[in-house]
C-alpha cells in the first residue's frame, strides 16, 4: 500500500472515530442539551459511517469488495448533508415541520437504494471499475444520472446551511460568533472539498470528504465543550423569553433591533425575523404608521404608549426600558412592553363610576368638591378671581308628581344637557345633588359669573322640555358667589354663599338670578339681631 493511500485512510478513520465519538458523546449527554441534540447525534453518527466505509472501501483488494464498502458508505453519506441543513437551521431557530423533514431524506434514500442495486440500472454510475492502471482500491467510473442528481442535492444542502449560518452573522452577539465561526468552517470546509472532488482536482474514485471531517469534527467539539454549544442555559433562557408575556424587544447599541420575543410578535404584528438589524424608529413607523414616540436613552425609562393596531383597534402599552451591558464594550436596550389596554379601560370605567353621575354623566358632587378644591387654592394663591353659581330647578316635586319620576330623570337630563350648550372647556359643571346643580368658573369675578348664570336661565328658560303630552317649561333660580380671597375664606364658605343668593333667588319669586354681596349678608344680620 503506497504511502498516500495509508494517509487517506488514516484520516478517514481519524474522521470517523471523532465523529463517533461526538456522537456518543452527546448521546450520553443529550439530557443536558435541547432537542437539536438529536439531530446532531444523528448527524454525526451517520458521517462516522460514511468515514469508516470509506477506509474500509480504500482497503479493498476486489470490485465485489469495494462495491460493498461503497453501499456502506452510502448509509453515511447521502444523508449526512441534508441532515446537517437540518441541524443548522434548529440552531437557528427555524421551525421544521416532519413533512419537510421527510423531504429533504427522499433523496438520499432513492440515492442509497439506487448505489446499491447500480449493477441492474447503471443510474448512479454508467461504469464503475477497478482503475486499469493504478489497481485496486482506486476506482475509474463515469457518472450516471442519479450520481448528478445527488450531487447537486448534496453541495445545495451544504451550501444552504453555511449560507444560512453566514446570513446570521450580523444579528448573532458577540458572544456567539465564535460558535457562529466554528460552525461555518464545520459546514465550509466539506463543502469546499466536495467541490475539488466533483471538478476532479483529487485522485480518481477517491472521495476526499472524510479526510477532512475530523478538522470539522474538532470545531463541533470546541463548540460544545467550551461555547456551550446545546448547553440548556441559552435554549432555556431563550424559553423564559418566549413565555413571557410581556413583549421583550433588543436592541444594539445603535437601536436596532437584534432580539425580540414570541409575545411582541403578537403586540406587534409584521415584526419577523426579516427585520433584524433594522433600526427602532424604521419598524415603528412600519408597525404603526407614526414616528416613534419615545427615545431611546442612557436611562432606564417608562412610559404609556398608545398603539393603532393593524386590527384599528387603539391598544395601550407600558413601555420600560432597560440599557444593559453585554460583552465589553456593547450596550443594548431592553424594550419591555406591557399590554395594559385592559387595565386602564377598567381604570377609566372606575373612575368615571367613581366621579361621573350615572344619570347626567357630569361630573358628581365628590368630583366637584375634588376638582373645585383646586381651582380653589390656586385661586386665593394668585389672587384671581373665582366664581360658583348654584341653580335649581323650579318646582321639580311638581313633575315628578305629575308625570312621574321617570319624566323627572329625563327633565333633569335635558336641562343638563341644554346648559352644557352654553358651557366653554374648563367650566366646572357638577351635579350638587336632588335637582340641584353648581357651576365654577376660574378667572371670571361676580358681575361676568351673574352674566352667565343669566344666560344659563334664558336658554333653559327658551329650550322647555318636549314630550308626547306637549311642552314642559323648565325655569331655574340661581345663586351666584365669588371668592374674596381673605385669608380665612373656605370652599365652603363661598357655596354656602351662593346657596344663600340661590335662596334669595326662590324668595324673590324664582326663574332668577341673585348675586352674594358682602352687603346683603351684612343687612341680613342686622336684620336678624335687630328682630
Ligand atoms: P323649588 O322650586 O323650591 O326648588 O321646588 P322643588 O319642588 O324643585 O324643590 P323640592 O326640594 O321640594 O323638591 C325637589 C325634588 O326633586 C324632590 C325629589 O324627589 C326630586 N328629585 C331629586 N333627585 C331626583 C332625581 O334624580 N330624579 C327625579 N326624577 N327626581 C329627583
Ligand atoms: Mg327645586
Ligand atoms: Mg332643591
Amino acid at each position: 500500500m503506497n504511502l498516500e493511500l495509508s494517509a487517506y485512510i488514516t484520516l478517514a478513520c481519524t474522521s470517523g472515530v471523532l465523529n463517533l465519538f461526538l456522537s456518543l458523546y452527546v448521546f450520553f449527554k443529550r439530557h443536558h442539551y435541547t432537542n437539536i441534540s438529536y439531530v446532531f447525534i444523528l448527524y454525526t453518527f451517520l458521517i462516522s459511517i460514511y468515514c469508516f466505509g470509506t477506509a474500509f472501501s480504500l482497503l479493498s483488494t476486489s470490485l465485489e469488495e469495494l462495491k460493498f464498502w461503497t453501499t456502506v458508505l452510502y448509509v453515511g453519506l447521502p444523508i449526512s448533508a441534508p441532515l446537517g441543513l437540518l441541524f443548522i437551521m434548529q440552531y437557528l431557530g427555524f421551525n421544521i415541520f416532519k413533512k419537510r423533514y421527510l423531504l429533504l431524506l427522499l433523496i438520499p434514500f432513492i440515492s442509497l437504494m439506487m448505489v446499491a442495486t447500480n449493477d441492474f440500472h447503471h443510474l448512479y454510475y454508467r461504469v464503475y471499475e477497478i482503475d486499469p492502471v493504478l489497481g485496486a482500491p482506486y476506482v475509474y467510473q463515469e457518472i450516471g444520472f442519479w450520481y448528478l442528481i445527488h450531487g447537486i442535492f448534496t453541495f445545495s444542502s451544504m451550501f444552504t446551511a453555511f449560507y444560512l449560518l453566514l446570513s446570521q452573522w450580523r444579528e448573532t452577539s458577540s458572544e456567539y460568533r465564535p460558535q457562529l465561526v466554528a460552525l461555518l468552517f464545520g459546514q465550509l470546509l466539506p463543502m469546499m472539498t466536495a467541490f475539488i472532488y466533483l471538478i476532479g482536482l483529487t485522485p480518481p474514485g477517491i472521495d476526499p470528504v472524510p479526510m477532512v471531517f475530523w478538522i470539522s469534527s474538532m470545531l463541533y467539539l470546541w463548540a460544545i465543550g467550551s461555547s456551550r454549544l446545546f448547553r440548556i442555559m441559552p435554549i432555556a433562557k431563550m424559553t423564559i423569553f418566549n413565555n413571557i408575556n410581556d413583549g421583550v424587544i433588543v436592541l444594539d447599541t445603535y437601536g436596532r433591533l437584534i432580539e425580540f420575543n414570541e409575545a411582541s410578535e403578537k403586540m406587534f404584528p409584521g415584526l419577523t425575523n426579516k427585520m433584524f438589524g433594522k433600526h427602532i424608529e424604521e419598524l415603528w413607523q412600519a408597525f404603526s404608521g407614526k414616528s416613534l414616540p419615545f427615545k431611546i436613552e442612557k436611562e432606564a425609562l417608562q412610559k404609556d404608549l398608545q398603539f393603532s393596531g393593524p386590527d384599528h383597534r387603539e391598544y395601550t402599552y407600558q413601555l420600560r426600558t432597560k440599557p444593559f451591558q453585554h460583552g465589553l464594550h456593547h450596550k443594548g436596550q431592553l424594550l419591555i412592553f406591557t399590554d395594559i389596554t385592559e387595565v386602564k379601560r377598567l381604570q377609566l370605567q372606575l373612575e368615571h363610576l367613581a366621579y361621573y353621575d350615572e344619570l347626567t354623566q357630569i361630573y358628581n358632587r365628590r368630583a366637584f368638591f375634588r376638582k373645585c378644591d383646586q381651582y380653589f387654592a390656586e385661586a386665593k394663591d394668585h389672587k384671581l378671581p373665582l366664581t360658583v353659581i348654584l341653580m335649581d330647578i323650579d318646582h321639580f316635586k311638581r313633575v315628578n308628581d305629575t308625570y312621574g319620576h321617570a319624566v323627572g330623570d329625563q327633565v333633569l337630563n335635558h336641562m343638563v344637557k341644554v346648559c352644557e350648550e352654553k358651557l366653554e372647556p374648563g367650566q366646572l359643571f357638577g351635579r350638587y345633588g336632588g335637582e340641584e346643580f353648581v357651576l365654577a368658573l376660574q378667572n371670571t369675578d361676580l358681575i361676568k359669573g351673574e352674566e352667565l348664570a343669566e344666560q344659563l336661565r334664558h336658554y333653559v328658560e327658551d329650550h322647555p322640555f318636549k314630550m308626547e303630552e306637549g311642552v314642559l317649561p323648565i325655569t331655574l333660580s340661581l345663586g351666584v358667589s365669588s371668592a374674596n380671597h381673605e385669608p380665612d375664606e373656605t370652599l365652603f364658605q363661598l357655596l354656602n354663599q351662593a346657596d344663600k343668593a340661590l335662596y334669595q333667588a326662590k324668595e324673590g319669586g324664582r326663574n332668577r338670578v341673585k348675586a352674594y354681596t358682602n352687603l346683603s349678608d351684612q343687612l341680613k344680620r342686622i336684620e336678624i339681631t335687630g328682630g
